[in-house]
């Protein structure tokens, strides 16, 4: 039974999450989540922008695991930033997935290149939408992703709820200090997307090296590595062999060099800027 932590609303987020980005609708999605869930993942990340939804519903459905024990995770696409656009994104996110609600909604992108003269506006309009959306429980939790501490200082402006996780890129060698920093000090969970680097960390020298040491692949060490360092991975496959390894972690106790090592990983792609994107 994978841990769970508690967000700063009292209620609890498994420490290790399912991520289904690039996982093609259709049996690609609807199989790789059902193999997760029968494998022990309880937490599963999707986005209305990944175009799977439906899939990923479908096997949360015949998975056989009751609601209450699932904790899933959908996203608010950069064409929804407004009070109306956010109902209705919602409302086709919960139908597509053939949920009543879902655990934790998230505003995927702070700065979408369309509202780039109007973000802070926009943001707090989906927000407002989003905290009744908790009011009538279509949502258990919302928060965010891809926010620098600039978005979250001009959120909490106007929020009556704080943002409960934070989802930004995190993996080896992609630290991100000062965003980091602040949401520990703010009691807001940090999800890492591509906890794996997107693959670019398995041929890297010293990602093997610590594997070897440890005596664990590289991808059990960067979420070993990413769990000592506070974060909630979701990492992403489609295999049934490497979906089960990637769960298989939690024993591992990397020391504090180690975590330095990791952290500091040189030649990495850099941390992507939301408020230059183009999307
Ligand atoms: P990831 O870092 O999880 O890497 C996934 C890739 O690594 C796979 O496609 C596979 O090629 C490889 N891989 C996985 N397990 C492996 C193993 N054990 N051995 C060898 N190779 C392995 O990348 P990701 O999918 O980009 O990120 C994970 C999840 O984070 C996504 O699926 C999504 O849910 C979320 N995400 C969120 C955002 C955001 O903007 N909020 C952006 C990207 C991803």
């Amino acid at each position: 039974m994978v841990k769970k932590l508690k967000m700063n609303n009292g209620l609890e987020i498994p420490l290790l999450g399912f991520g289904t980005f690039q996982a093609k609708d259709g049996e690609e999605a609807y199989q790789s989540t059902l193999n997760a869930i029968k494998l022990g993942y309880r937490h599963i990340d999707t986005a209305a922008i990944y175009k799977n939804e439906e899939s990923v519903g479908r096997a949360i459905k015949n998975s056989g695991i009751p609601r209450n024990q699932l904790f899933v995770t959908t996203k608010l696409w950069n064409d929804a930033h407004s009070y109306d656009k956010a109902q209705e994104a919602l409302a086709g996110s919960l139908k597509r997935l053939g949920l009543d609600y879902v655990d934790l909604y998230l505003i995927h992108w702070p700065n979408p290149k369309a509202l780039r003269d109007k973000w802070q506006e926009t943001n707090a309009e989906t927000w407002r939408y989003m905290e009744e959306a908790v009011a009538q429980g279509l949502v258990r939790s919302i928060g965010v992703s891809n926010f620098m501490v600039h978005h979250l200082e001009e959120l909490e402006k106007t929020a009556k709820i704080q943002a409960a996780v934070n989802q930004i890129r995190l993996a080896p060698g992609c630290y991100q200090t000062e965003v980091i920093d602040y949401c520990k000090e703010k009691n807001i969970l940090i999800e890492a997307w591509s906890p794996l680097g997107q693959g670019e960390i398995f041929q890297n020298q010293t990602m093997l090296e610590l594997a070897n040491k440890y005596q664990k692949t590289v991808a059990q060490i960067a979420l070993a590595w990413s769990v000592q360092e506070g974060f909630i991975p979701l990492p992403k496959s489609v295999h049934e062999d490497r979906i089960k390894e990637n769960m298989d972690f939690l024993d591992i106790e990397l020391s504090q060099e180690d975590i330095n090592i990791i952290r500091n990983l040189p030649g990495m792609a850099p941390i992507p800027d939301p408020d230059t994107k183009d999307y």
